[in-house]
């Protein structure tokens, strides 16, 4: 599916609850499908309570395999082909780059990059669609990424792997809902689906639950996964593309974003603790950054932050629906933005045809037999 080939959908109007990236990402597809939309978002335009705000935005299926299965980086794959088509329409330009993933470790940690590189070459052979991962030595690092100079002999290159500008994606996707004439944004208006009568008179045709964490109280098995981000200015360093560091707790990343800024991360602790970043947690990143590279000295911080990503208990996303004509988008954990395009393919396959070959494609079982929508229920007069 592409974005010219965005489905006719069977119904007039649509809530969305949450203006996130799943939120704002279907509000614009949903209005380009020519639906009206009206979005209820909790907090302001700025996005400050999602946790699409503080993400790194890293899009990359083989090296998240580590800690994702199979699903997931079919999706990550689908994923990288269609942000270009999903920015490319947008009121503002968005910074996207797929020049590939590096991972390095330092020499104590060779023993985790040998487990680390197994399990890739598994996820290679599993998702054979997927660039195969190159093992590189010291000389092809440096030329990789001139900044290294000779400080890593070996690493792996993740051809094809991607990033992108999570702010500016938020800020261009308001941009766009903003001059859309068949969108109603409305901020500070926190709600739930049963605030509305989807079908009935005055009301929606569908709601669209994309609250993230905030759909808890709906959505019980619902938790949240701490991680602290830290964003530098960093004009002495250059690095090109993101790279990680294999860690004995989590995997380490510096994403370079557009002016110099790079956003280094992220811990992963299971808790909701929305308490400020540990000095542990602040120590151990900055401390990666400077052993990548020693230009993070003089680095300015920015920015701490710290947010909760959206898990369901097996850590997959889910699309369920609780009651006629509500659907719930959720549990996109640590890949929002990995598979969002994924979710948002399926999620219009479902609505449009009431089934997603996609999700069949990528092996989630759970969201292709969702009875979305009976055909009585498709063809029914709405709103
Ligand atoms: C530290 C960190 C690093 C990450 N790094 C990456 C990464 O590198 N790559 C990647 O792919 N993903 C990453 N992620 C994950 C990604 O950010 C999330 O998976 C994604 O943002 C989830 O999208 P969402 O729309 O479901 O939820 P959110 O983006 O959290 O949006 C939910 C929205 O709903 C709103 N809301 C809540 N309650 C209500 C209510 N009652 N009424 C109305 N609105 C409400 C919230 O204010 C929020 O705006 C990271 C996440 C974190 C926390």
């Amino acid at each position: 599916m592409n974005s010219s080939r965005t489905p006719a959908l069977p119904f007039g109007s649509v809530a969305i609850l949450g203006a996130g990236l799943m939120g704002r990402l279907l509000a614009m597809s949903l209005a380009r499908a020519g639906c009206k939309v009206e979005v209820h978002e909790a907090g302001s335009s700025e996005a400050e309570g999602a946790a699409a705000r503080v993400a790194a935005a890293m899009l990359a299926p083989l090296a998240e395999s580590a800690v994702a299965p199979a699903p997931l980086v079919r999706m990550g794959h689908h994923a990288l082909a269609r942000w270009p088509e999903l920015i490319a329409p947008l009121a503002q330009p968005v910074f996207f780059q797929r020049e590939g993933t590096l991972v390095l470790w330092h020499r104590q940690d060779a023993p985790e990059a040998m487990r680390l590189a197994r399990i890739l070459q598994g996820t290679c052979e599993a998702v054979p669609e997927l660039p195969a991962m190159q093992s590189i030595d010291g000389a092809a690092i440096a030329a990789l990424e001139p900044a290294l100079g000779t400080r890593f002999a070996k690493g792996l290159f993740l051809p094809q792997e991607g990033q992108l500008d999570n702010r500016a994606l938020l800020a261009s996707l308001l941009a766009s809902l903003q001059q859309h004439p068949g969108v109603r944004l409305h901020w500070n208006s926190p709600r739930a689906p049963e605030d509305f009568a989807p079908g009935t008179a005055g009301q929606p045709g569908w709601v669209i639950d994309c609250r993230g964490l905030g759909a808890k109280p709906q959505w019980r098995a619902l938790r949240g996964v701490r991680g602290e981000v830290i964003r530098v200015h960093a004009p002495e360093v250059k690095l090109t593309r993101p790279t990680r560091l294999v860690h004995p707790r989590y995997p380490l990343y510096i994403a370079p974003k557009p002016g110099d800024v790079y956003v280094i991360g992220a811990t992963e602790i299971e808790s909701e603790d929305l308490s400020p970043a540990s000095v542990r947690s602040t120590l151990e990143l900055l401390s990666a950054a400077y052993a990548v590279h020693s230009g993070f000295a003089e680095a300015r911080i920015l920015e701490i932050a710290t947010q909760c990503r959206p898990t369901l208990p097996d850590n997959l996303p889910d699309v369920r629906q609780p009651q006629p004509r509500v659907l719930q988008v959720n549990g996109l954990y640590r890949h929002g933005f990995m598979i969002a395009p994924a979710v948002l393919d399926i999620v219009l396959e479902l609505l449009s045809e009431g089934r997603s070959p996609l999700a069949e494609r990528f092996g989630l079982p759970g969201m292709r037999t969702l009875q979305l929508a009976s055909c009585q229920e498709k063809a029914g007069t709405t709103p």
